[in-house]
């Protein structure tokens, strides 16, 4: 006689196993989200990561990302390829797929920047694999914040790029500007193809809530030597804050008039401990120069150091660039 005996029914073969058990949970928490089995849903992931209106180089990121094959220090170490190092931003967790891309604190904090992702970690497990959240993602968000979210796991791993490779360390708030200008450039960019000689219209984006940003711009006379500068400083909702405007003389170039428009900025949120603060200037050369540790004994270079010193002394302020069009508000000023 057969003796009796336990039969987990979730499984095809009455065997219990942690993967049907997963599953499973997976199903009970989310009935109407995919599960990894089902293929047609699956095949609508696919379908809408390669139509995501992403760059090439985001869908190849989050297919490897999917596929398990992005090199993380766990994929590399299952591979019999040992580094000594834990996550590149909290230097405590094993680096795996869903640590880097969802897990890790800078992570979780990146992502409360985004309002639109609010809702995208509820009733999240700890074990689900990143392929299951990204279909749940899929159900419960626009094709456009969907976009948004292909861009932002590229941009986290770009960044973890970065600290290792070249030990450059971008704050939460830096990584946030660049994944909106770079979506807005991405929008820029596709409604110019769309509607041929059309020059798109960038606009101002608001900072994050508890942010400042101060727009800054710069204007130069060649002929008489004289330029103009401008400063608005805005808040999330886009009230104003403060400003300044006014006229300079015997200046040599545009470049120093751009950076004494930066300074001026730098001196008024010291001044009125606006912080934390994000500074936005369409000069690059200005941007680029106040991030890095170079001498530079120009006229320009001096004028750099004080911004450096000022960002210095000022809790969470930097610099970050921004179009032209999207800087129109200083540039009415000068
Ligand atoms: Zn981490």
């Amino acid at each position: 006689m057969v003796q009796d005996k336990m039969i987990w029914h979730y499984d095809s073969k009455g065997r219990f196993s942690t993967k049907s058990a997963y599953r499973l949970a997976l199903t009970l928490l989310h009935p109407t989200a995919p599960g990894s089995s089902n293929s047609s849903l699956g095949c609508q992931l696919w379908k809408q990561i390669w139509f995501a209106k992403v760059p090439g180089k985001i869908k190849i990121h989050t297919w490897r990302v999917c596929s398990s094959i992005l090199p993380t220090i766990s994929t590399l170490q299952s591979r019999h390829v040992f580094i000594d190092n834990g996550c590149y931003f909290c230097n405590t967790n094993d680096e795996t797929i869903e640590h880097i891309s969802r897990d890790c604190w800078f992570v979780r904090d990146l992502f409360k920047l985004f309002p639109e992702f609010d809702r995208i970690f509820r009733e999240v497990l700890p074990s689900m694999s990143i392929t299951s959240w990204l279909q749940f993602c899929l159900e419960i968000l626009s094709q456009d914040e969907f976009a948004l979210l292909l861009v932002l796991l590229w941009s986290i791993w770009k960044e973890r790029n970065q600290r290792l490779w070249s030990r450059k360390f971008k704050t939460l708030h830096q990584v946030y500007f660049q994944v909106r200008n770079f979506v807005q450039l991405l929008k820029s960019s596709t409604s110019r193809r769309s509607r041929g000689v059309v020059r798109p219209r960038r606009s101002w984006l608001p900072p994050p809530s508890g942010w400042l940003k101060a727009n800054i711009d710069g204007a130069f006379n060649q002929d008489s030597h004289c330029g103009g500068i401008g400063v608005l400083i805005r808040d999330s909702t886009g009230s104003i804050v403060g400003g300044f405007c006014g006229k300079i003389s015997n200046v040599l170039s545009p470049d120093i008039v751009e950076a004494m428009a930066g300074r001026e900025a730098c001196e008024l949120a010291a001044e009125f401990q606006l912080a934390p603060i994000v500074f936005e200037s369409d000069c690059l050369k200005l941007v680029e120069a106040s991030k890095c540790d170079e001498e530079d004994g120009s006229g320009f270079g001096r004028i750099v150091e004080d911004i450096r010193f000022l960002l210095s002394s000022t809790p969470s302020a930097f610099f970050s660039h921004v179009f032209r069009e999207s800087n129109l508000a200083a540039h009415k000023l000068v």
